[in-house]
């Protein structure tokens, strides 16, 4: 069992980015190979510490790491698997349906950075799609046009004939650069990391085994997702340079507002208005459903603004199951306005009559002349 990235940084699994970003300050400073230069170890220990860094400085990454334990991590995870299930905190955006690849994510650990590199891995690409709450509830069939490097079948990904190792990287597929205080090791900008290049370049792709290319894709959006739920599509992201396996096409699912509905998970909630005499006198109300049908709801005399029902099942279906969640009806009476003469006539006559019901009314004023008395 190796050294954890946690325990190369010394911090705790649960420190804070912050926390972390210190620790790396204060570790790489303390053994940068450029003031220990007799110190053969101190490079190793730098090397150690960027690595670490790396990993756990980027949100999914560390995800990642933590998901799978260090060990098959640095094994070489290629990012195969996903990310593990619902990482929340990502801007969606107002993206729509255009082509967006506003996030590029390079693989989890392995593959490139450990030269000496062989057939890299392509991006996974990441494809914001917004539907509204009706496509949610009934799931939804989209097609989806995205622009990707696919492999060039001229070279069949190769990039040409005749491969040879990189003279500026030497075959290890990175440099390394000083970036103000710190040497970093990067990938080559020659191989792009393959350690190889291409003497005879293929004409089609210029040497670099693929071409960009528009493709229309079909995602199957199954009913009751919500704003968060990520689908992965394999083999759907860029194919990679000079060869090797095709990232991922991850579509982040985002889901419009509701005018009438708003949703809490699988439930939903909804605010029915009443007219004044229906909630004094009782009757039926239609209140609307998400399948279209609406239904009938019985208003017992006396109701209350803010009282609520629950129509149980006629909310959202639960994601990869036959379950509903439940409607919540919120009422609200309206106080009529622009009301015609004969109207107030009737209201005066009504409120001269005797106000025997308005008890909550009578036991505020109570409680204010208390408080009054007090003073
Ligand atoms: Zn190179
Ligand atoms: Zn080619």
């Amino acid at each position: 069992m190796s050294k954890t990235y946690y325990e190369t940084l010394g911090v705790t699994q649960t420190a804070s980015f912050e926390e972390i970003k210190r620790a790396f300050r204060v570790k790489a400073k303390a053994c940068h190979p450029d003031y220990h230069p007799d110190d053969p170890d101190a490079s190793a220990k730098f090397k150690e510490i960027n690595e670490a860094y790396e990993v756990l400085k980027d949100e999914q990454k560390r995800a990642a790491y933590d998901r799978y334990g260090h060990d098959a991590y640095v094994n070489g995870m290629n990012g195969q698997g996903g990310f593990g299930q619902g990482f929340g905190g990502f801007d969606f955006g107002g993206t729509g349906f255009e082509n967006i690849f506003d996030e590029v994510f390079n693989a989890f650990g392995g593959g490139r950075r450990r030269g000496p590199a062989g057939p890299a891995r392509g991006s996974d690409l990441r494809y914001n799609l917004e539907i509204d709450l009706a496509e949610a509830y009934a799931g939804v069939k989209k097609s989806i046009q995205v622009e990707t490097y696919v492999k060039c079948d001229t070279c069949a990904g190769r990039g040409g004939k005749n491969l040879e190792t990189c003279a500026t990287c030497g075959g290890t597929g990175h440099v390394r650069t000083r970036q103000g205080f710190f040497v970093v090791e990067t990938e080559c900008p020659v191989c792009h990391g393959t350690g190889k290049t291409v003497k005879d370049p293929c004409p089609d792709c210029k040497g670099t085994g693929r071409l960009r290319k528009k493709r229309n894709l079909e995602v199957n959006i199954p009913a009751g997702v919500d704003t968060g739920v990520r689908m992965r599509l394999a083999g759907e992201g860029d194919a990679p340079l000079n060869g090797g396996e095709t990232g991922d096409l991850y579509v982040f699912v985002s889901v419009k507002e509701h005018p009438i509905f708003k949703r809490d998970g699988a439930d939903l909630y909804c605010e029915i208005p009443i007219p004044m005499a229906t909630a004094a006198l009782g009757g039926e109300v239609l209140v609307p459903t998400m399948d279209g049908k609406g239904e009938t709801v019985k208003i017992k005399p006396g109701l209350q603004t803010g009282s609520d029902m629950k129509l149980k099942g006629k909310g959202m279906p639960i994601l990869r199951t036959n379950s509903f969640g439940d409607l919540y009806v919120i009422f609200r009476v309206e106080t009529p306005t622009n009301l015609t003469q004969k109207q107030k006539d009737l209201l005066r006559e009504f409120a001269a009559a005797g106000q025997n019901n308005q008890s909550a009314c009578d036991d505020f004023l109570s409680k204010i002349k208390k408080i009054w008395k007090e003073l």
